[in-house]
């Protein structure tokens, strides 16, 4: 694998993001299953006890629901600048519980990250003819778990077969495998090699 240092050609493809995720779980009073953050917190203390909810609202009928991000807690345990910003309902807490897939867990809840990113790719980056090697970093806006073959058939604009056949040959060389889910940034490296005649 070519070192980082020896590489000059280098590529930045970035998943920006569209929006937040869609939060899926059955409506109690519509079909629809697509919920989004209100942008509010409600905090419950029951004595020493708290609970945390976040509020969402269906896609179609606009009924709000809400799902548990600390249950009976007691108030000693949370932090209080946290607390403080679920009683503000700071922004950043909402985005950062919208992509958590720990709570959705504990709620029952999924996550459905479609139309939330697109790749933009800092062209050009893959010359077969180019004997140099290429370093692309690849850095996410957002935290949406994307398949690393659809990144590369996106981002070098090969098929996926034409994806596989590199990766088994070495040409790009990934630090994870083709079939994984990437949601954090990671670099891989381009070696283009002239094809012999077929
Ligand atoms: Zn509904």
């Amino acid at each position: 694998m070519p070192a980082g240092s020896d590489v000059d050609r280098k590529a930045l493809w970035v998943v920006k993001e569209l929006g937040l995720p869609a939060i899926v779980k059955a409506c109690a009073s519509c079909r629809s299953t697509r919920h989004h953050p209100t942008g509010k917190f409600r905090v419950n203390a029951s004595g020493k006890l708290l609970d945390v909810w976040m509020l969402i609202r269906c896609e179609l009928c606009d009924r709000t629901s809400k799902i548990p991000v600390h249950e009976r807690v007691h108030v000693q345990a949370l932090d209080h600048e946290r607390l403080l910003m679920f009683e503000g309902n700071h922004p950043a807490m909402v985005r950062r519980l919208a992509m958590d897939p720990a709570p959705a867990g504990k709620a029952a809840h999924r996550l459905d990250w479609s139309g939330t990113w697109e790749l933009e790719t800092d062209m050009p980056f893959y010359e077969p003819d180019d004997p140099a090697p290429l370093e692309v970093v690849v850095r996410f806006e957002l935290p949406a778990p994307i398949r690393v073959e659809k990144l590369l058939t996106a981002g070098l604009d090969l098929s996926r077969s034409a994806v596989r056949d590199a990766v088994r040959s070495g040409r790009v060389h990934l630090p994870l495998a083709v079939d994984a889910k990437a949601r954090e940034d990671f670099t891989f490296f381009v070696t283009p090699v002239c094809a012999p005649p077929a």
